[in-house]
């Protein structure tokens, strides 16, 4: 069997198991490392090969994105880590980093549990940063913290242990700051503010291919003495090979972001106003794979063979071909053609996606991003609020 094909198999085994299963967004200010960043993951999970990850740019599928150097359109990504003995299956949905998309970060947010927040080191949490975290944390997003350009700090900036510790804890009080600010009101999260000791901050260099935190340190250890000498000395590929980013965060992601198991209970209350004593919303909290079909619909892809596809989080039950959907806001049903899951960037036909995965969809030709698509009527989630900013240029 070709090494395509297991992979696939290995998803689709994967997504019948919803607590390996982590649906996640990364998010960051323009330029913070986004793209640079999930290239790693993807090859560091065997997705793309490691030595394109970085020029490939896998997430900027469209052609005027690779001109103007900007993502603009949320597209998925899938891939499988194994972490403390398990395989786990990590979605990925991408954001726009530029301001002027705010509503379809949103919506990639409300897909996701979990939020991986890219900040530059050398230029800390800017008002994007802002932004998305707001964007997270409205939608029950739990966020963890990424510290990118670390290698800046040593080669371009020299600093030494002592000042590069003293900005890395900087940057980490401005989110925690910005964090307890907007979850104060929140009755339904715990302490959300990330922490170097709890694990929940990773740094490195998404560039150059290396990350460390806590956890990692502590695994091979290494500490920013060592990661100072190595970086200073030119030796990037062996810090690399040594401390790999890609299982850094990745580790971090399986380790502290919720599964859907986890995270629909708290998080529906949050996105749907319908009856909470229905079966529905039975279905929903306990992503239970035989209820009534709810997806919502967070980005429309076009594919040039099958044309329009529409991906989101199945919520509850199993989508499967042939099935007759409502899409809310619009009168009748719409058939679905296939559905898919995607493995790397790639869509990829499957069988049937049941409840905590994302799916891709063709058939469902009045759903828009932000439809809610179900096997029975139901009141639609909550629309989603552009949270808009002042624009910002790039300096
Ligand atoms: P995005 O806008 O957040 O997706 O940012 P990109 O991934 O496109 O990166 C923006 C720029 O920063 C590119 O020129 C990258 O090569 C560079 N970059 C990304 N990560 C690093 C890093 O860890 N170190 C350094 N020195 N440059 C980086």
């Amino acid at each position: 069997m070709g090494r395509r094909k297991k992979i696939v198999q290995e998803c689709e085994r994967l997504m019948d198991e919803p607590e390996n299963i982590r649906n996640i967004a990364i998010a960051a200010h323009v330029d913070h490392g986004k793209t640079t960043l999930t290239d790693n993951l993807l090859a560091g999970a065997g997705m793309i090969s490691d030595d394109t990850a970085g020029e490939q740019l896998a997430m900027d599928t469209k052609e005027d994105e690779q001109e103007r150097g900007i993502t603009i359109d949320a597209a998925n990504v899938s891939m499988t880590h194994e972490y403390e003995g398990k395989n786990h299956l990590i979605n990925l949905i991408d954001t726009p980093g530029h301001v002027d998309f705010g509503g379809d970060v949103t919506r990639a947010m409300r897909a996701v549990d979990g939020a991986l927040v890219v900040v530059d080191a050398v230029e800390g949490a800017m008002p994007q940063t802002e932004t998305v975290l707001r964007q997270a944390l409205r939608e029950g997003v739990k966020p963890t913290l990424f510290i990118n350009k670390v290698d800046r700090l040593i080669s371009e900036l020299q600093e030494g242990p002592q000042e590069m510790q003293e900005r890395l804890l900087s940057v980490i009080a401005d989110v925690n700051e910005l964090i307890e600010g907007m979850t104060q009101d929140m009755d339904d999260v715990d302490d959300w503010t990330v922490s170097v000791e709890g694990g929940t901050v990773g740094f490195g260099s998404a560039l150059y291919k290396w990350g460390v935190s806590m956890p990692s340190m502590q695994r091979t250890g290494m500490d920013f003495g060592d990661i100072i000498d190595l970086e200073q000395a030119g030796k990037r590929q062996e810090l690399h090979e040594r401390t790999p980013l890609s299982n850094v965060v990745l580790d971090m992601v399986c380790e502290h972001f919720p599964n859907p198991l986890d995270a629909q209970p708290r998080r529906i209350p949050r996105v749907w106003r319908g009856d909470d004593e229905s079966e529905l919303a039975e279905g929903m909290r306990l992503v239970d794979d035989e209820g009534e079909v709810v997806l919502m619909v967070t980005d429309i892809g076009i594919d040039p063979h099958a044309g329009e596809i529409a991906a989101g989080r199945v919520f509850s039950g199993t989508i499967e071909k042939g099935q007759e959907l409502y899409v809310s806001g619009t009168a009748g049903r719409n058939r679905v053609q296939s559905v898919g899951i995607y493995m790397g960037g790639e869509r990829e036909e499957v069988e049937s996606v049941p409840a905590g995965n994302i799916a891709a969809v063709t058939g469902l030709r009045d759903a828009i991003a932000g439809s809610t698509v179900s096997s029975v009527e139901m009141t639609p989630f909550e629309s989603i609020e552009h949270i808009s900013e002042p624009v910002i240029t790039k300096s």
